[in-house]
């Protein structure tokens, strides 16, 4: 991401060197080369994103007027709060809704920098936007989910920043597309910035049933990790949940799957707030959520590894319960019509079609015929079953009336 530069290195640069590695924190990382007697060292300056771990990002949905964003800079000045965010242009899905003060807003963010003294990022959606935000002096900006979809609006926003200093934060597209993802990320680097992370946000789909505003298919900003192993990815617990009650579940999770940082919108006052409302928690909120995380100690990178696995076999298997779970309320369904057409529960042809198919599903995402039979006998037992206790209950409704 960063380029290395190469010091040659004695004794007198030894002193210097501790000593910037030791106040400023700021060159994280360091490799050695050269002889023993003639060492240089390689020193590449670090991402702004790596500063602190976990990084936190926080700040209400939209920055609505001027008190409310003192009031947040005010309750932050004492907080673990790393940036602040605001939303300055809101892409909201339907017209009529509020979308943002726009450019006003801009040098009340530049108050809220003085009173907290924390850096500021914001979300821009085109070049003009960028080159407002370079000219306001914003410390970072954001990639929305609705325009890292759109590969020419992410490479006219690169254009813009490039040259600049500008910190990115590039949020995954509203569709689970990793490619889309990806190539976001690489319009950045490509533009030459170099402080460069990636938001996980989840991804939007139509299912009225999911208890999360965005599904966060786990694999996702995991194969961005494989991809990028050095790109710090932050995880925005609330737009993944939508809702105040999901926000320490998802932000433990994060944590243990080992990601970099956590984006929280915050609020003083979440339920008057004019966006995205009902996920929005108080600074007071934010302290308490953040106390009842568990940290995982450092250096445990092997088992690490195992963890982060073991989290995508978790959030999977609860997929499939879950989904073994609507089949058979579609079972339950399908007992009615039956008995509405006083047709047979157990349809032999069907069961020798459901075999046939399934094992053939099964052949070509290498699982094995045998385990298949299995697998959908005990489904199909249970199937059979459920239709019977149904039937059962509707026979019993029906003789009491
Ligand atoms: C936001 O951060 O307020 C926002 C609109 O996010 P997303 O692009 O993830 O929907
Ligand atoms: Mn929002």
């Amino acid at each position: 991401m960063t380029p290395w530069f190469a010091l040659e290195y004695n004794d007198k640069h030894k002193f210097w060197l501790q000593r910037l590695f030791r106040e400023t924190g700021y060159f994280r990382q360091i490799r050695a080369t050269g002889t023993i007697k003639n060492p240089v060292v390689h020193l590449r300056p670090m991402n702004i994103f790596q500063a602190n771990k976990p990084f936190l990002i926080a700040g209400p949905c939209s920055a609505e007027s001027e008190s409310q964003m003192i009031e947040i800079a005010h309750a932050f000045r004492e907080m673990p709060v790393n940036m602040i965010r605001a939303g300055i242009w809101k892409p909201r899905s339907r017209p009529g809704h509020f979308e943002g003060r726009g450019e006003m807003a801009l040098p009340w963010l530049k108050q809220v920098k003085e009173v907290s003294g924390k850096p500021i990022c914001i979300e821009v959606a085109s070049s003009e936007q960028a080159e407002l935000a370079l000219k306001f002096q914003i410390d970072a900006i954001w990639i929305g989910a609705r325009t890292s979809v759109n590969p020419f609006m992410v490479q006219e926003i690169a254009d813009a920043l490039k040259g600049s200093e500008m910190a990115v934060l590039v949020k995954n597209p509203v569709n689970p597309d990793i490619e889309l993802w990806s190539g976001a990320v690489e319009r950045m680097l490509e533009a030459g910035l170099t402080n460069i992370a990636a938001i996980h946000r989840g991804f939007s789909a139509y299912d009225p049933t999911s208890v999360y505003r965005n599904k966060p298919m786990w694999a996702l900003p995991i194969e961005l990790h494989r991809r990028y192993p050095e790109l710090p990815i932050f995880c925005d617990i609330s737009h993944i949940s939508g809702k105040r009650n999901l926000l320490a579940e998802i932000a433990q999770r994060a944590l243990d799957l080992d990601f970099d940082g956590l984006m929280i919108e915050t609020h003083p006052d979440p339920d008057q707030a004019l966006s995205d409302s009902a996920q929005q928690i108080t600074p007071r909120q934010l302290g308490q959520l953040l106390d009842g995380l568990t940290l995982r100690r450092a250096g445990k990178f092997d088992s690490l590894e195992i963890e982060q696995i073991r989290q995508v076999i978790d959030t999977m298997d609860a997929e499939v319960v879950d989904i073994v779970g609507k089949r058979m309320e579609l079972v339950r369904q399908l007992a009615h019509v039956k008995l509405k057409h006083n047709m047979p529960i157990f349809q032999k042809e069907r069961w020798q079609e459901i075999i046939e198919s399934r094992t053939h599903w099964g052949l070509k995402n290498q699982l094995k015929e045998k385990f298949m039979l299995k697998l959908f006998e005990l489904i199909h037992d249970q199937s059979i079953q459920t239709q019977i206790d149904e039937l059962q209950q509707m026979q019993q409704a029906e003789n009491k009336d």
